[in-house]
C-alpha cells in the first residue's frame, strides 16, 4: 500500500510509548457470567472477567436474551434504514417513552451509541444556543470533548468537581450570557461523583443549562435505576439527562432525555442522530425488557453494591492500592504503563482473571491503573481469589503495596 509506513510509524509510536492496545479474545457464556472461554494464542481458557461495564449482568439476563430473540424472530436482523426513512421500529417508540418515564422527563431520543449521543446531543444543543458559552469538567469523558468541540462555540474548563471554579467562571460570564455546563455523574476511572445538587445550585443562580452524563449510573442507582440524580431527588432540575443502554442496561446504544423541545429540535438537527442507520428492533426490544426489570427490581443494583463493598474491603486488607471510589468502580493503582501491562498480563496468563490495563490516554501518565468492576455473579470466593492473585502480581513485578493497619482504617 502506498502509505503504509506512515501507519507502521504511528504504531511503532505507540509501541514505543507502551500503549499499543491488545484485545482479549473472549467469549461470554450465558449462564456462566463472569466465568468466560479466553481464545488465548495457546487454545481456550477458562477466565473471570472482573472489568465488565455489563455491571449487573443484564446481557445474559433472560428477560433480556428473550426479548432479543423473540424480537428478531418476529421483526427480523436490521432495522431497515436510518429513523427518518422507515428504521422508526415500534420497539424504538416504546424504548424512548420508557426512558422519558426513567428520568421524569417529557421525552427522550435514542441514538446507536452513548458516545454519539453526546458527540450529537452537546454539540447540537449548544449550537441552537445563540452565542452559548460551554463549561466542562475537566474530567468528562472523550465523547463530551468531542461534543463540546464540535459546538464550536466558546468553552471553559472548570477543574473537576471544583465548584468555586466553576462559580468563578459563571460570574465572569454574566447573568446576560447564555450557558451550557456539562458535567458527569459516575466518573468512571475514578469512581468519584459529581456534585449534582451543588451545580444545579450554581446553574439556577447563574441561569444557565445543565446537561448530565450518567452513563456509569443508570441501571446502577437510585429506587428506579434512574442514577445518581434519580437517588440524590435531582433528577427534575437537570434540563438534560444522558446515558447508555449499553452498561448496567447490558445491551447498546445510548440516549438523552429532557423537555420535549430540547429533544424534538436535537432530533432534527443532530447529523449522528439523523444520517445513520437507526438501532435493530431486537437491541432497542431488550434494552427496553432491561430497563423495565431493574426499574421493579432492585436485587441486582443491592447485589452489586454488597460485592463491590467486599471487594473493596478485601483488597483493601490485601495491602492492595485500591483507590478512594464512592461509587462501585474499585481503581486499584499502578502508576506505571508497563507494569500496569504486566500485571494485566500476568493475572491473565497465571491466574484466569481478566482486567484490562487502564492507560494514557484515557487516565493521566502516571496513574496508569486496574479498574476492577465487581458485579452480582462475583462470588465471594471469585473476591478472595482476585486479592489472592494480585497479592502475588504486586510481589512478583515488585509493585508498592499499603500498610494493613492504613488500608483497614
Ligand atoms: N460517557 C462515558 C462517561 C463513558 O464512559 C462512555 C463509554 N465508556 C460513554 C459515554 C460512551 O457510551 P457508549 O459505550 O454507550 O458509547
Amino acid at each position: 500500500m502506498t502509505y503504509s509506513h506512515f501507519f507502521d510509524k504511528a504504531v511503532a509510536r505507540l509501541k514505543d510509548e507502551r500503549r499499543y492496545r491488545v484485545f482479549a479474545d473472549l467469549e461470554r457464556q450465558v449462564g456462566r457470567f463472569p466465568a468466560a472461554t479466553w481464545h488465548s494464542p495457546n487454545g481456550p481458557r477458562d477466565v473471570v472477567i472482573w472489568c465488565s461495564n455489563d455491571y449487573l449482568g443484564m446481557g445474559h439476563h433472560p428477560s433480556v436474551t428473550g426479548a432479543m430473540a423473540e424480537a428478531a424472530i418476529r421483526m427480523g436482523a436490521g432495522a431497515g434504514g436510518t429513523r427518518n426513512i422507515s428504521g422508526t421500529s415500534h420497539p424504538i417508540v416504546e424504548l424512548e417513552q420508557e426512558l422519558a418515564d426513567l428520568h421524569g422527563k417529557q421525552a427522550a431520543l435514542v441514538f446507536t451509541s452513548g458516545y454519539i449521543s453526546n458527540q450529537a446531543g452537546i454539540s447540537t444543543i449548544a449550537k441552537l444556543i445563540p452565542d452559548c458559552l460551554i463549561l466542562s469538567d475537566a474530567l468528562n469523558h472523550n465523547s463530551m470533548i468531542e461534543g463540546v468541540r464540535q459546538a464550536g462555540c466558546e468553552r471553559q474548563i472548570f477543574r473537576h468537581n471544583d465548584m468555586a471554579h466553576l462559580e468563578e467562571l459563571l460570574k465572569l460570564a454574566g447573568p446576560e450570557r447564555n450557558k451550557l455546563i456539562v458535567f458527569e455523574s459516575v466518573y468512571s476511572m475514578d469512581g468519584d461523583i459529581g456534585p449534582i445538587k451543588a451545580i444545579c445550585d450554581l446553574a439556577e443562580r447563574y441561569r444557565a443549562m445543565t446537561y448530565i452524563d450518567e452513563v456509569h449510573a443508570v441501571g446502577m442507582y437510585g429506587p428506579r435505576g434512574g442514577g445518581v440524580a434519580e437517588r440524590d431527588g435531582q433528577m427534575d432540575r437537570i434540563d438534560v439527562i444522558e446515558g447508555t443502554l449499553g452498561k448496567a442496561f447490558g445491551v447498546m446504544g445510548g440516549y438523552i432525555a429532557g423537555d420535549a423541545a430540547v429533544i424534538d429540535a436535537v432530533r432534527s438537527h443532530a447529523a449522528g442522530f439523523i444520517f445513520t442507520t437507526a438501532l435493530p428492533p431486537a437491541v432497542a426490544a431488550a434494552a427496553l425488557a432491561s430497563i423495565r426489570h431493574l426499574k421493579a427490581s432492585a436485587t441486582e443494583r443491592a447485589g452489586q453494591q454488597r460485592q463491590a463493598a467486599r471487594a473493596k474491603r478485601v483488597l483493601s486488607l490485601a495491602g492492595l492500592p485500591v483507590m478512594d471510589s464512592q461509587t462501585h468502580i474499585v481503581p486499584v493503582m499502578v502508576g506505571d504503563a508497563e507494569k500496569c501491562k504486566a500485571a494485566s498480563d500476568r493475572l491473565l496468563e497465571r491466574h484466569g482473571i481478566y482486567i484490562q490495563p487502564i492507560n494514557y490516554p484515557t487516565v493521566p501518565i502516571g496513574t496508569e491503573r486496574l479498574r476492577v468492576t465487581p458485579g452480582p455473579a462475583h462470588t465471594d470466593r471469585m473476591i478472595d481469589d482476585l486479592a489472592g492473585a494480585l497479592l502475588e502480581t504486586w510481589i512478583a513485578l515488585d509493585l508498592p503495596l499499603v500498610a494493613r493497619q492504613e488500608a483497614a482504617e
